[in-house]
């Protein structure tokens, strides 16, 4: 069998409604677009029948496959596994509550074939997230655009083609505390976004609390900037200068007027003052150290439980 032209890796945890809808409304442009297509499901772990679903729909439909995490491990690491196994010339990432609209590929697929190694997409309005999750979000691109190593499409997401040339080189970024939409950006290549409208969540919720987001924030920018560090050299500084600011001034104080014992109060706020920066500064080395700490285990990125169809079949898969 010829090498799939087109693959379509989608991270499911606990997907089980969305399965069927997806795929009637998917599989249908693959063929539009190939013949020579796969589909991957990365199964993260999911506790309900999700992996079921994609084996009843496998039986019709041997172009699909999944690989089964033995546990949860993540979105990012679900991408990086779908990454590992797809074979296709140019690999689409997308998520499965039908949120990224699958007619969208075409057109990935069209600019992929102009030229860009990299197409993906743009949301262009954020109008379905609450003003804050907004906000936050703005601020991100902000902050990452000033401070990282590198600039981000803002609205860029997962949704996304990338050119086998791509998927090698991603492929070779072994790092744990993944950010998936940094390392995009980071492999370079020639990229185009391709603006769309993000739809509805079919069914079941969004597994992202405000918390886990923050999380994923702290997670891009760390791994891409090390200003978080070295912000703490500047605040030091700063601090040095003015105490030795204060101390001229006491003693100028003391010689001109003489001494006096009250303060107390002031010397207490400040101990805590510097104390708390102190213990902040130590808190961000410590998520610095966290992360080398993870990377110089160099434990598997994931551990799959589950291989249905794919390169290695076997034949007792096809159950
Ligand atoms: N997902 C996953 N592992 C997780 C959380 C989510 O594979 O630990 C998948 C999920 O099944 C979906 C995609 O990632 O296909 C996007 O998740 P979700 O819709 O919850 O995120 P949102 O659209 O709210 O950003
Ligand atoms: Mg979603």
């Amino acid at each position: 069998m010829a090498s799939p032209q087109l693959s379509v890796i989608i991270p499911v945890h606990n997907e089980s409604a969305n399965i069927a809808p997806l795929c009637e409304r998917l599989l249908p442009i693959l063929s539009r677009i190939t013949s020579v297509w796969e589909v991957i499901f990365i199964d993260d772990g999911s506790r309900d029948d999700t992996l079921d679903k994609i084996k009843e729909i496998r039986r019709a439909e041997p172009r699909i496959g999944a690989v089964s995490f033995s546990r949860n491990f993540g979105k990012e690491i679900a991408i990086a596994a779908g990454l590992d196994h797809a074979q296709g010339e140019a690999v689409v990432i997308m998520d499965a509550d039908l949120q990224h609209p699958p007619e969208m590929i075409e057109t990935f697929v069209e600019r992929w074939r102009d030229g860009y190694l990299m197409v993906y997409g743009q949301r262009t309005d954020r109008s379905d997230e609450t003003r804050v999750k907004r906000g936050f979000a703005h601020l991100f691109y902000q902050l990452f655009s000033r401070f990282g190593e590198i600039g981000l499409p803002e609205g860029a997401g997962d949704f996304r083609l990338i050119d086998r040339k791509g998927v090698e080189v991603l492929r070779t970024l072994g790092e744990k505390a993944r950010f998936s939409k940094g390392l995009y950006a980071w492999i370079g290549f020639k990229a185009t976004g391709v603006p769309f409208v993000v739809e509805e969540r079919q069914f079941g919720n969004s597994k992202w609390s405000f918390r886990t987001l923050f999380r994923f924030a702290f997670d891009g920018i760390a791994a891409f900037s090390t200003v978080p560090l070295r912000i703490w050299t500047y605040i030091g500084f700063l601090i040095s200068i003015l105490s030795i600011a204060t101390a001229v001034f006491f003693v100028i104080r003391t010689l001109l007027f003489g001494t006096d014992l009250p303060g107390f109060p002031s010397l207490i706020v400040s101990i805590m003052f510097f104390s708390g920066i102190q213990l902040m500064s130590l808190g961000v080395v410590g998520e610095y150290v966290g992360r080398i700490f993870a990377e110089v285990k160099r434990r598997p990125l994931y551990v799959v439980a589950e291989r249905i169809g794919g390169a290695a079949e076997v034949s007792s898969d096809l159950v």
